[in-house]
């Protein structure tokens, strides 16, 4: 199979019932193991995060790191980690949001991004959009201007681009 005919979802593993029942949690491990199959994915994430012309990417903990790190680095922009709370030195500022059970909070350093910086928020994927809608809400909080998310997945059954009023680019979608 060529790199551009090669679909990346032969490469993602679906394991049921994790972390909790009814839960099908789609696997990036065997896709990063991979490295033919791994450098084709972060060429296309280039590609489509290429024209938002960024200045900066922002990962989101814990996946986002894994998926926004290479990309920087092809793309020639800075990076900036969106972290759970108690993992950022220095002054932070943070942005708590709702989950099914609870609350969880996200965490950016102070002065991570220069008021009016391009970003792009990322992370492995987007599901009910909560927690890319979070990360949009916290970097807006420290003046960044987001143009863009992108996720490896999306499952689009759950409607989370919905909850976004940014564009949206995934490399593979379920329903
Ligand atoms: P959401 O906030 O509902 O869009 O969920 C997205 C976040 O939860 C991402 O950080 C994902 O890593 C994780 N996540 C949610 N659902 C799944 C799933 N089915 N498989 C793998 N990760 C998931």
């Amino acid at each position: 199979m060529t790199t551009a005919t090669m679909d990346l979802k032969q490469h993602i593993r679906g394991i049921p019932d994790f972390p909790k029942p009814g839960i099908l949690f789609y696997d990036i491990s065997t896709l990063m193991r991979d490295a033919d199959a791994w450098q084709v994915a972060m060429g296309r994430m280039t590609r489509a995060v290429a024209p938002w012309a960024p200045d900066m990417l922002a990962a989101i903990e814990s996946r986002g790191f894994l998926t926004a790190a290479p990309l920087a680095s092809r793309l020639g922009c800075g990076l900036v980690m969106l972290r759970k709370p108690g993992k950022l030195p220095g002054a932070t500022v943070s942005h708590e949001y709702d989950l099914e059970y609870g609350s969880d909070t996200l965490h950016i350093q102070a002065d991570a991004i220069r008021p009016g910086q391009r970003v792009v928020v990322m992370d492995d994927l987007l599901a009910t959009g909560g927690t890319l809608a979070a990360s949009v809400a916290l970097l807006r909080k420290v003046g960044a201007n987001v143009v863009g998310a992108a996720t490896l997945i999306e499952i689009r059954a759950l409607g989370g681009r919905d909850r976004l009023d940014i564009p949206v680019e995934s490399l593979v979608s379920y329903d």
